[in-house]
C-alpha cells in the first residue's frame, strides 16, 4: 500500500488522501519511490474533471524519485537512478509524430497523473524508456519544477523561434512564468516583460532578471507594454488561465509576433482576423517537452541559468495548497515531500 492522492468521485477540485495498491510492475518497467512532486496548475484541472473526469485516479507529474525495481527487458536504468514522472508518460514510438521529434502529439499518449497514475503519492511504476534521469548535480527538489513547468517553458520559448535580443512576454508569473523568465534572459538570451496582478510574483520575476514588469490591473497596462517594449512583443508565451490573457497578449505582439499558448483555461482567444494577416501574427500550442527538451531543461538547472523558486510541505496539506494556487497566492512551487 502506499499513500497516495487521488481526485475524487465528484471531481470537485479537490484530492482525498487514500492507501492505494499499485499492481506488480510488467516488463519495460519500473517501480520509483517518490522522493518530491510538485503540484502544477494541470493538476488542479484534473482534479475538477477539466479535460474529463478520472475519479480515482492518482494525481502529479512533477514527481523526481529513486528506481527501487526493474521490470523484464529494462536497460536503461538500474536500481538507484533518480528519475523524473514527467506528464508525458509514453507514447507509441513509431508513428509520424513520435519520429518527427512531436512524441507529445503522439495519439497514443499516455500522461502521468491524469491516463495513468501520476507521482504524487509515495511509490509510482513508470515507463523506463520514457522515465528521463535526473542528474547528480541538481537539486532534486527544484529538479520537480524542471519535469513539468521548465520544460514546458523552454518548449514554449523554442516553439516561438525566441532569438537573442527578442522581446518576450511572460503572460502569468506563477509556477510555469516564473520559469519562463529566467529561461528567456539566461538560456534564451532575450529582453523579458512579464504579466502578472500579484505584486509579490512581479518582485520575484524582477529578482530573477525580468527587465519590464507589468501589473494587469492597470488599465493602461497594454500601452504600458508597447510603450516600453518599443512597439510590442516578438513572442508571447501565455502561462496565465484566463481566456482574456490571451486575448490582450495577442494586442502586445509586433508585427510577425508569435503567441504561444500554454495555459489550459476554459474558452476561446479574440484574434482579430484582419489585424492576424495585416500583421502576419502567429499563434502556436505548446504541450509540455520531448524526452530530449526535459534533458536539456535539467542541463540548465545543473548549470544554474534556472533556479526554481520551491518550498517543500506535507502531503496532508495538499487541499490548502490547491486553495491557494487558486487565489493565485503561491510564488513558484509547492513541492510535496516523500522522504519523511
Ligand atoms: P500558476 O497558478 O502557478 O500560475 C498562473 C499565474 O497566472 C499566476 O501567477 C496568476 O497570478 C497569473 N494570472 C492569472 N490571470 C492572469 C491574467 N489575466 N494576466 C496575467 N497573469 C494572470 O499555474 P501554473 O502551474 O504556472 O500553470 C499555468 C497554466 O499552464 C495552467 O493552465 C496549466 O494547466 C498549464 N500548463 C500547461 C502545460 C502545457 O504543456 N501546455 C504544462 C504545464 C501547465
Ligand atoms: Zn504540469
Amino acid at each position: 500500500m502506499v499513500k497516495a492522492a487521488v481526485v475524487r468521485e465528484n471531481s470537485d477540485g479537490y484530492v482525498d488522501i487514500k492507501d492505494v495498491s499499485l499492481r506488480p510492475i510488467k516488463p519495460y518497467e519500473a517501480l520509483v519511490k517518490v522522493e518530491y512532486c510538485g503540484l502544477c496548475h494541470t493538476d488542479l484541472h484534473v482534479a475538477a474533471g477539466d479535460f474529463g473526469a478520472v475519479p480515482g485516479r492518482i494525481i502529479g507529474h512533477e514527481g523526481v524519485g529513486k528506481v527501487t525495481q526493474i521490470g523484464e527487458e529494462v536497460t536503461n536504468l538500474k536500481v538507484g537512478d533518480r528519475v523524473s514522472i514527467a506528464w508525458f508518460y509514453s507514447a507509441d514510438g513509431t508513428c509520424k509524430y513520435c519520429v518527427t521529434g512531436n512524441e507529445t502529439l503522439c495519439r497514443q499518449v499516455k500522461n502521468a497523473g491524469f491516463s495513468v497514475d501520476g507521482a504524487m503519492a509515495e511509490a509510482c511504476i513508470v515507463d523506463a524508456k520514457y522515465a528521463v534521469k535526473v542528474p547528480a548535480e541538481l537539486d532534486p527538489v527544484q529538479a520537480t519544477s524542471l519535469t513539468c513547468a521548465g520544460v514546458t517553458t523552454y518548449k514554449a520559448l523554442k516553439e516561438g523561434h525566441t532569438k537573442p535580443g527578442d522581446w518576450v512576454e511572460i503572460v502569468g508569473a506563477g509556477g510555469l512564468g516564473n520559469l519562463a523568465v529566467q529561461l528567456a534572459k539566461n538560456v534564451f538570451k532575450a529582453r523579458v516583460v512579464v504579466t502578472d496582478g500579484d505584486p509579490e510574483k512581479l518582485a520575484a520575476a524582477k529578482e530573477h532578471g525580468a527587465d519590464v514588469l507589468i501589473n494587469r490591473h492597470d488599465d493602461d497596462a497594454t500601452e504600458q507594454l508597447l510603450a516600453q517594449t518599443n512597439g510590442g512583443v516578438q513572442v508571447a508565451v501565455v502561462t496565465a488561465v484566463s481566456s482574456q490573457a490571451f486575448t490582450n497578449a495577442v494586442k502586445a505582439l509586433a508585427p510577425a509576433g508569435t503567441l504561444v499558448a500554454v495555459a489550459l483555461p476554459k474558452g476561446e482567444m479574440g484574434l482579430n482576423i484582419t489585424s492576424a494577416v495585416l500583421d502576419g501574427i502567429k499563434v502556436a500550442g505548446s504541450l509540455v517537452g520531448t524526452r530530449e527538451d526535459l534533458r536539456e531543461t535539467f542541463l540548465f538547472g545543473a548549470e544554474h541559468a534556472v533556479e526554481p523558486i520551491v518550498r517543500t510541505d506535507k502531503l496532508e496539506h495538499i487541499n490548502q495548497v490547491i486553495d491557494k494556487m487558486k487565489a493565485g497566492k503561491i510564488v513558484g512551487r509547492v513541492v510535496f515531500d516523500f522522504t519523511h
